[in-house]
């Protein structure tokens, strides 16, 4: 039996030093192990698509999405991905990559780890300038990928709100989109020599404008944070994520089981997450 829904999985963080939307290392290795466990297919964004057009995909279908870039994915969720043999998506905000030396990550022996920021001392440490410190490096981009643990993405090019620095005004709003995701699609023409047709929603905001705005720049499948499963019937530029949350696997298990049934889904997804 093909899969009638398709979860695809939101993260952020993973990383020993907690945070709002950080997983730690230990529950992430844990869902991945019982991902693997149970016979999981980690989809690619490609094979989404196929679904989406129709193409059936394994019973146990699952995305394994993450948002940003951040060193840590590079540092302590890659390992992970590798050990269990996983394949993760990552949208990435292009801007700020950084250039230099691939760092040491988790799982090779007893070098020391580089230091991984909370969500909010990341966040001061950018504004100051300091995006090194907590965003991976091109380098890592491109071994995660040759390792096959990740696929990349874009998730814009700044990671800015347009709608806020422009609110009430459409026109300059579109073209300051129209701007920012060119220079994404861009970079990760010139870096990856590619670039997808996938896009995934600072914050998770969107409106009209910005959906006919990312269509006509070569994206299809657009990625929101409303909570939900894909089904062969959702639409390409709306697609639902779930968060998942940083906890063991009495919280994990139940949800992954019940995100292959539509209407068991939307019981879980609908009701007040505990
Ligand atoms: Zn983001």
């Amino acid at each position: 039996m093909p899969a009638s829904v398709v979860p695809v999985l939101m993260y952020h963080h993973v990383s020993p030093t907690p945070g709002l939307i950080t997983v730690s290392p230990a529950h992430f290795a844990a869902q991945m192990c019982w991902l693997k466990r149970h016979g999981y297919t980690t989809l690619t964004l490609d094979a989404l698509a196929g679904f989406l057009a129709g193409e059936p995909v394994p019973a146990k279908s699952v995305v394994i999405s993450f948002d940003d870039g951040y060193l840590d994915n590079w540092v302590y969720a890659h390992p992970v991905l590798e050990q269990y043999g996983l394949h993760a998506v990552l949208f990435l905000i292009t801007r700020w990559l950084g250039e230099g030396p691939l760092r040491p990550h988790a799982g090779q022996g007893n070098t020391p780890l580089p230091a991984c920021l909370s969500h909010h001392a990341g966040k001061t440490a950018i504004d100051a300038g300091q995006t090194d410190l907590v965003m991976m490096r091109w380098s890592e981009v491109l071994a995660a990928r040759d390792a096959g643990t990740f696929e990349f993405h874009s998730h814009t090019h700044t990671h800015n709100r347009w709608d806020k620095i422009y609110p009430g005004d459409a026109d300059n709003k579109s073209k300051a989109l129209a701007h920012d995701l060119a220079s994404s699609r861009n970079l990760l023409t010139e870096r990856l020599g590619e670039v997808s047709s996938h896009l995934c929603w600072p914050q998770g905001y969107y409106d009209d404008d910005y959906i006919r705005v990312a269509e006509a720049a070569g994206f299809r499948h657009l990625y929101t944070t409303e909570p939900g499963v894909v089904g062969a019937d959702s639409m390409a530029s709306r697609l639902p994520r779930i968060v998942v949350k940083d906890r063991g696997l009495g919280w994990f298990a139940p949800r992954m089981w019940a995100y292959r049934q539509p209407a068991l889904a939307r019981w879980y997804l609908g009701r007040k997450s505990r």
